[in-house]
């Protein structure tokens, strides 16, 4: 594995006013003075240093969008669409730039980061495209002694909080729509992969956004910021994508000021194989659902389910894929497996293989850490593991696919539906009718048949359960930064 050498656009993206924090349209640093370091999980290596944010910054940032609100509230939606239309622009323009920057940051191979900028960037312009069709209604109520008009405003002032795997999605998913909307937005990143969301600010300015509507406080105390943030009463929603530990602390948090909230928290996703399935399918939507983004993806397949008659099979395909994979540093050509995000990451993942092997479970591969310098672990296969191991029910985020088998529709169901989680469920089957009773019967926000990703602009991207409140992408991610007044015009 040979180290990254920064590349001219991290080094663009780290350099960027010194990577200070983004208020009211100007760079500026801490007003501590303080800062942290970024380093990039393929070697431990510092590839930049940003402005450590506290909570007088967030005051400001917070300032800025309130004096912001009021004007961008009454810019023209057309106006409104225009500005994220150039921002979608800029970034297919900027994609390699902004890939390299990824890939430094979370570690991720260079064509996933690509894939991910093309995917961030559709979110710009479906909302662009979202923007000028904010419908109300008008219609006379049922006594005929009024007229009923339904409105659409802006919630106001939004804070925004986005996890380190996906750095340029997870926050266009959120600041596209607030803008579509008209809503003025505190972000803040995740302190593991600030610097996406930085170059990010560049792409904004320069597609028009004014001044104050976007306003960026990295941090390495984010507990202090939202703090300070979610006790102000001028903020009036938080949209938050992280852990469901962290998204629980939040909602009680918003409860203070009874904030609208959105939530897109953990996932622990069931993948299910019957024995009608068509098994290269099968295999080709397991490697993608599992190993995208080395498994650290809040969709990523966690619990195989597999008909006993397809088992073996399955099992001895994706090991034989898995065999074929490059591990090594996301800017290498060819590597298919990058290093996980941190040391914590790895001993979480050896922890969860560790006990399933306990409870009798069978390594068809991998299993073992690999030595620095990075935080690298191997794609593994588990199979014959029991439903008692604790990856059952906890997040893995990581490269571990663990196969347990079924016998019924009825047992794969229960089996799959054994979780606090409820964000993506993925089937493989060629009955049609019994694809549609799945999309029925697996308790999930959103149902994958016969295809390993579900993620789309267009479509409502959420969880039920414990994975969260609230959707992003399609229709309904612009309602969530829409409030709803009714007038009654009497006659
Ligand atoms: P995390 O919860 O540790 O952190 C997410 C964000 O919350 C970061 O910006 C972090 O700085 C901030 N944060 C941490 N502690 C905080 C506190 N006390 N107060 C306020 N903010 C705080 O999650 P992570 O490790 O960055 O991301 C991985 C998790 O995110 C996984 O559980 C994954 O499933 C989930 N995720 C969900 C989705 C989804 O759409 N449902 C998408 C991506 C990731």
């Amino acid at each position: 594995m040979t180290a990254l050498v920064p590349s001219e656009a991290v080094d663009k993206a780290a350099n960027l006013k010194n990577a200070q924090l983004w208020l009211g349209g100007q760079w500026r640093p801490a007003r501590s003075g303080r800062t942290f370091d970024v380093v990039n999980p393929a070697d431990g290596v510092r590839i930049a240093t940003v402005s450590d944010g506290g909570a007088d910054d967030a005051l400001v940032a917070l300032d800025s969008a309130v004096s912001a609100s009021c004007e961008w509230a009454s810019v023209s939606s057309r106006t409104r669409a225009e500005i994220l239309r150039r921002v979608f622009d800029r970034l297919v323009e900027r994609r390699d730039e902004f890939a390299a920057v990824i890939t430094a940051e979370a570690g991720k191979p260079l064509t996933e980061s690509l894939t991910e900028v093309a995917y961030g960037a559709e979110f710009f312009r479906w909302f662009s495209e979202e923007a000028p069709r904010i419908a109300g209604r008008y219609g006379t109520n049922p006594e005929g002694t009024g007229d009923v008009i339904v409105t659409h405003r802006p919630v106001g002032p939004c804070y925004l909080v986005t996890p380190w795997n996906f750095p340029l999605a997870m926050v266009a998913r959120k600041i596209a729509p607030a803008l579509a909307a008209g809503c003025t937005v505190v972000v803040k990143p995740a302190e593991l992969t600030p610097l996406t969301t930085i170059l990010l600010c560049d792409v904004l300015a320069d597609a028009g956004v004014p001044d104050g509507v976007v306003n960026v406080v990295t941090t390495s105390d984010p507990a202090a910021v939202s703090a300070q943030l979610m006790s102000d009463p001028r903020l009036r929603k938080i949209s938050f994508t992280g852990s469901t530990e962290v998204g629980r602390r939040l909602i009680a948090q918003s409860a203070e000021n009874v904030l609208r909230t959105s939530m897109e928290l953990g996932g622990n996703a069931p993948f299910l194989v019957f024995e009608d399935a068509d098994i290269d399918t099968a295999v080709a939507g397991a490697l993608v659902a599992k190993f995208r983004n080395v498994g650290q993806a809040c969709t990523a397949a966690n619990r195989f389910f597999v008909h006993t008659s397809l088992a073996d099979a399955f099992a001895r395909r994706v090991t034989d894929e898995v065999a074929a994979m490059k591990i090594g540093s996301g800017s290498e050509p060819g590597v298919t497996i990058g290093p996980l995000i941190d040391r914590r990451a790895v001993d979480h993942n050896q922890r969860l293989v560790d006990d399933a092997r306990r409870r009798g479970a069978r390594v068809r591969c991998g299993g073992h850490p690999i030595p620095g310098p990075g935080t690298f672990y191997p794609p593994t296969v588990l199979d014959q593991v029991s439903a008692d191991s604790e990856l059952m029910r906890t997040e893995i985020f990581g490269p571990v696919l663990a196969i347990t088998t079924f016998e019924t529709e009825d047992e794969a169901v229960a089996a799959a539906n054994a979780t606090e989680y409820g964000l993506v469920a993925y089937a493989y089957t060629r009955d049609l009718a019994r694809g549609h009773r799945l999309v029925d019967r697996l308790e999930a926000g959103m149902v994958g048949v016969n295809t390993g990703v579900v993620s789309n602009a267009a479509a409502p991207f959420g969880g039920i359960k414990n994975s969260g409140l609230g959707r992003e992408g399609g229709a309904e991610g612009i309602a969530e930064y829409l409030s709803t007044t009714y007038a009654l015009v009497a006659r």
